[in-house]
């Protein structure tokens, strides 16, 4: 079944305690539509870059089997920029600067082609955006995914609301899922989440693993202790691509699969902090997938 992925692409200057980069390739749907291209063929990418941003970098998502005719290039303006700086911890980061650039007043534009899509990832955006793109859709998506951040419930707390309403699934962190409901314990937090309209939901415990609440269900996935933690960012946004990956490949939404899905993504997100920005994701092997899954299988089976 065919995935959209619609979000940022843009330009990343990341500092962790292990170093720092330049200007690198980041953006919530780099992340997402690289990390789905390993379980769905059929993954179209909906975003906008500008002047500077460099074909390269479009090749190796067309490499990946990703479309990316919904990819607007504004030969006018300059691609979004976001300056993160990580704590030791690695768990909490400060954002340093942003600059929306093209993103400023952007309207994602969905190619007629894509209208059949089953399976719509919304990555961080503005949530008006979301919700506006969401509304795009002559038919409704079958499963449609949502991921936030704590800027949007500081500053468009009613408008997220109303797009959480409208969606089928939600991923979130857990310092976001305390902020978003009051409730600092994660079961209630997950049920004032479930109330508010979508019917599964995934907190995201960055080094501590992932929770998958549906109903009176839950479902949880360790983070494989890894030996070297380079770089956090858009871990959450490649476990949300290997997670819808996984369901549009399958097209099965069933809770048993969301487990499968939830350990896909878990997976993913462990290649993308052993380097930089998106280039462990942009080069893995079938083999190492599989083997990595495997280790979380290891990690959680016991025998009673
Ligand atoms: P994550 O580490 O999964 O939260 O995602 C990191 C990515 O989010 C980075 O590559 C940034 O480019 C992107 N990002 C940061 N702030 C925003 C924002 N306000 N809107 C859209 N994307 C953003």
């Amino acid at each position: 079944m065919s995935l959209l992925t619609v979000g940022s692409v843009a330009f990343d200057k990341i500092e962790t305690p292990f170093g720092k980069t330049d200007k690198i390739i980041g953006g919530a749907a780099s992340y997402i539509a690289l990390a789905a291209s390993y379980f769905t063929k059929k993954n179209n990418l909906v975003g906008i870059v500008g002047n500077d941003f460099p074909q390269e970098m479009i090749q190796v998502f067309q490499d990946h089997d990703i479309d990316t005719k919904g990819l607007e290039i504004d030969a006018n303006g300059k691609t979004f920029f976001w300056h993160g700086r990580y704590h030791n911890d690695m768990n909490s980061r400060d954002t340093l600067e942003t600059q929306l650039n093209v993103l400023d007043g952007y309207e994602p534009k969905i190619p007629e082609e894509y209208q059949d899509c089953q399976f719509l990832m919304l990555g961080n955006m503005v949530p008006e955006v979301q919700m506006a793109t969401l509304e795009k859709f002559t038919n409704r998506p079958k499963f449609v995914m949502l991921d936030t951040m704590n800027l949007w419930m500081d500053i468009a707390m009613d408008a997220l609301k109303a797009v959480i309403a409208k969606v089928d699934c939600i991923t979130i962190n857990d310092s976001e899922a305390r902020q978003l409901t009051g409730e600092y314990s994660l079961r209630k937090a997950a049920k004032t989440i479930l109330g508010m309209g979508p019917k599964t939901l995934i907190i995201k415990k960055g080094e501590h693993g992932a929770l998958l609440f549906q109903g009176d269900e839950i479902f949880f996935c360790p983070a494989l202790p890894l030996e070297e933690v380079f770089d956090p960012t858009g871990a959450g946004d490649t476990f949300a691509g290997g997670f819808i990956g996984h369901l549009a490949q399958t097209n099965d939404t069933s809770f048993e699969n969301l487990k499968r899905a939830v350990i896909y993504g878990s997976a993913m997100a462990s290649f993308c902090v052993e380097k930089f920005g998106t280039v462990r994701i942009q080069n893995l092997s079938s083999e190492e997938i599989k083997s990595r899954v495997q280790g979380f299988v290891s990690l959680a089976s016991f025998a009673l």
